[in-house]
């Protein structure tokens, strides 16, 4: 498979020439039709798989269609990462295979100044990436809403069950707009994140690498 046979836009596919990616990686080849369909996603993926480009390409690519078309301003992709870390690369990822589109991406994560990651919210956003303790802190003071997000995608979800924030990926996703896709993606499957799954993804494509 190459990523022109994923069917991807042109300007994606002038992105992974540049970045010298020459075929997809079998995560890569597996969701990126899947999640071009609209289906929700469970995916068991390791790091270092090209996991995160799996799920930001197919957003770019709709993205892509989207501009084409001229139809109303791109919906929200919000993205749970469990860390500031992880987070900012896959917001430089964004940025990276994106960059002939130049999505607007807000990073809301712990220890940064929440005063211009409300503004860029307040402005609208192509990509909003967060660690999900800050995000429900924005939540509930009212400032960042979730009312324009039409897919939700949970980075590493194992992780962030460790570090104790699946109380709040529960509260962030029963606010999230009911019409939505989601996709799930963790290195492993423990009990705790198959309940996630089953309560708040709607009969998902498992995919595992
Ligand atoms: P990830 O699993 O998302 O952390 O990605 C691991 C690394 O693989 C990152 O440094 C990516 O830049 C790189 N990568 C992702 N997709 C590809 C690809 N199709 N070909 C070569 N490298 C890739």
């Amino acid at each position: 498979t190459t990523f022109k046979d994923l069917g991807l836009a042109e300007t994606i596919l002038n992105a992974l020439a540049h970045e010298g990616y020459d075929s997809p990686t079998p995560i890569q080849a597996k969701a990126i039709p899947v999640v071009r369909s609209g289906r929700d996603v469970l995916g068991i993926a390791q790091t270092g798989t090209g996991k995160t480009a799996a799920f930001v390409l197919p957003q770019l690519d709709r993205m892509a269609g989207d501009r084409k078309t001229a139809a109303a301003k791109t919906a929200t992709v919000l993205i749970l990462a469990p860390t500031r870390e992880l987070a900012n690369q896959i917001a430089d990822a964004i940025t990276t295979y994106g960059r002939a589109l130049k999505p607007s991406v807000a990073v809301v994560i712990g220890g940064a100044k929440p005063g211009p990651q409300v503004r860029a919210m307040a402005r609208g956003v192509d990509f909003l990436v967060a660690t999900p303790g800050r995000l429900l802190d924005h939540m509930e003071t009212g400032a960042i809403t979730l009312s324009g997000v039409r897919t939700v995608i949970l980075d590493e979800a194992d992780q962030m069950l460790d570090l104790g924030f699946l109380p709040a990926i529960r509260r962030i996703l029963e606010k999230a707009p009911k019409q939505r896709q989601t996709l799930l993606f963790s290195a492993t499957m423990p009990k705790l994140i198959r309940k996630l799954a089953s309560d708040f993804l709607h009969n998902p494509e498992e995919i595992a690498v």
